[in-house]
């Protein structure tokens, strides 16, 4: 039985009907990393023995009955989540050895739900890229073309699903690092609302953005995953008290008299034809489903990415001073007095992108400065988010496309840091407002490269989103797997 093109939901079937093992799962996959990896570069670091360790424990789970929606279906985990005992490194030279002594709230949570872990995925350093390009360990590829970038963040785990590396994985997002990388590798990627899922153990970007998500061959598997993820944490003091909601449970129910609002300001200039077409017929299909199509603004959408790389960035600068070798990682040799010691280990540590960050956002909160760039870009925030709140008195959903291009190849954007900004354009406005939203496929272009069409829903909508992003993919169809030869 060929288990790798399965569904997460489909093999959790066959594990019930016992036609299958965990174990048997987890050698499918194992098998399927080794022969692919040297071309696709997903992974950072594997955990081959602990996952077939674990696969056995799940096995056990079935027989015992104890076993949940996810039980003994493995999953890859971006490497800047806490993995106990495992390396968790954010691609970045200054805590390459870095072995977190705890568990991420998130992994805690696979970890007793019988999910096997893979191991961890290739990232751009920090989570600050679209492309994977600034990875210490050099970048992803694009498993639909191996000249072309999967996205990022978090390109590692949207290329390791994409590939077949992994039925499921999970990324952080903080301005489309789920998203746009879900988009470029035709997969479905969720960021859910700002405080469902716990960030304890997520190594900090910009604490008020970052949300951990789920990446899944379908909107199904992703609703289950995120059924697991979501939940409130005392760990996590930004972690909303709420009740747990089963988002499997509620797909497919009719989407008639929906109200799908389509932001002008998304359709403008800039973006690609064939990207344009695909996510108009998504458009349309809803409509065919009798879904009701109104026009909305979104007045300051065109301010969200200054907003964005201001907020980010500012953030960043504080997050990131712990890095000073004295707690974690690399320490620089040139040691005679503390100062040199910070400045020469920050200097050797960090990669350019990072540097470009702290510094920028340094600049924005230093005094003189806070008012004209932080504090205009908080207001800025605001704006952006009531924009959302008017739309929403209007219309239950919105739909955009996700990104204004298809996969572009290495090398086209990461010399001009503004070019590769512009890739979250249509993404940073959900993290600024705190709303949730996902990417789905809608199509191939004429070269065959995937196209990605976006859901935003109010706060806590998830049960929307999902439903609309369901029917959507019942009309759309699936657009398949890249024939990766090996
Ligand atoms: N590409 C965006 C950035 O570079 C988003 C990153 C993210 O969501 N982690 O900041």
């Amino acid at each position: 039985m060929e288990l790798i093109n399965k569904s997460a939901l489909e093999l959790r079937d066959l594990l019930d009907k016992r036609e299958v093992s965990s174990r048997e799962i987890v050698e499918a996959y194992l098998e399927r990393i080794e022969a692919v990896e040297p071309k696709v570069n997903s992974f950072v670091t594997l955990t081959k023995e602990q996952a077939l360790k674990d696969a056995d424990k799940a096995d056990k789970m079935i027989k015992d009955k104890t076993a949940t929606s996810l039980t003994g279906i493995p999953i890859a985990i971006k490497d800047n989540l806490c993995t106990y005992h495992v390396k968790t490194t954010c691609c970045s030279k200054i805590i390459k050895d870095f072995l977190p002594p705890y568990d991420a709230t998130v992994i805690t949570k696979i970890k007793e739900a019988g999910m096997p872990i893979l191991g961890k995925t290739n990232m751009d350093e920090f989570a600050m890229g679209s492309s994977t390009e600034t990875s210490i360990f050099g970048p992803s590829k694009n498993p639909w073309d191996l000249e072309r970038v999967p996205g990022g963040s978090s390109g590692g785990s949207a290329a390791a699903v994409a590939a077949m590396e992994a039925p499921l994985a999970l990324g952080s997002d903080t301005g489309g690092s789920i998203r746009q990388p879900a988009a470029l590798t035709g997969i479905v990627g969720i960021k859910p609302t700002y405080g469902l899922v716990s960030r304890y153990g997520l190594i900090a970007f910009a604490s008020s953005l970052d949300q951990i998500g789920p990446f899944a061959k379908n909107v199904s598997d992703a609703a289950a995953l995120l059924t697991l993820l979501a939940g409130h944490d005392r760990r996590d003091s930004t972690s909303l008290p709420l009740e747990k909601v089963d988002y499997l449970q509620n797909l497919g129910q009719d989407i008639k008299g929906l109200r799908v609002g389509v932001p002008v300001e998304f359709f403008a200039e800039g973006i690609d034809p064939e990207v344009e077409s695909n996510v108009k017929n998504s458009i349309k299909a809803l409509e065919e489903f009798g879904a009701e199509i109104i026009e909305i603004s979104l007045p300051h959408s065109e301010y969200a990415l200054a907003a964005y790389y201001l907020v980010a960035t500012a953030e960043a600068s504080s997050n990131l001073a712990r890095f000073d070798g004295v707690r974690y990682g690399h320490r620089s040799k040139e040691d005679r007095d503390s100062v040199t010691m910070f400045k020469h280990t920050r200097a050797e540590g960090f990669g350019p992108e990072v540097k470009r960050r702290i510094i920028l956002g340094t600049y924005a909160l230093s005094s003189g400065f806070y008012d004209a760039y932080y504090l205009k870009a908080l207001k800025t925030r605001t704006l952006i988010k009531q924009d959302f709140d008017e739309a929403f008195k209007k219309v239950d959903v919105l739909i955009t496309p996700t990104t204004p291009s298809p996969a572009f190849k290495f090398g086209e954007k990461n010399k001009d840091p503004l070019a590769m900004y512009l890739s979250d354009i249509f993404t940073t406005t959900a993290n600024l407002a705190g709303i949730p939203a996902m990417s789905l496929p809608a199509g191939l272009t004429s070269e065959g490269l995937p196209v990605g069409v976006q859901i935003f829903a109010p706060a806590l909508k998830e049960d929307i989103m999902l439903n609309t992003a369901y029917a959507l993919e019942k009309a759309i169809g699936s657009i398949g797997f890249p024939a990766l030869e090996v």
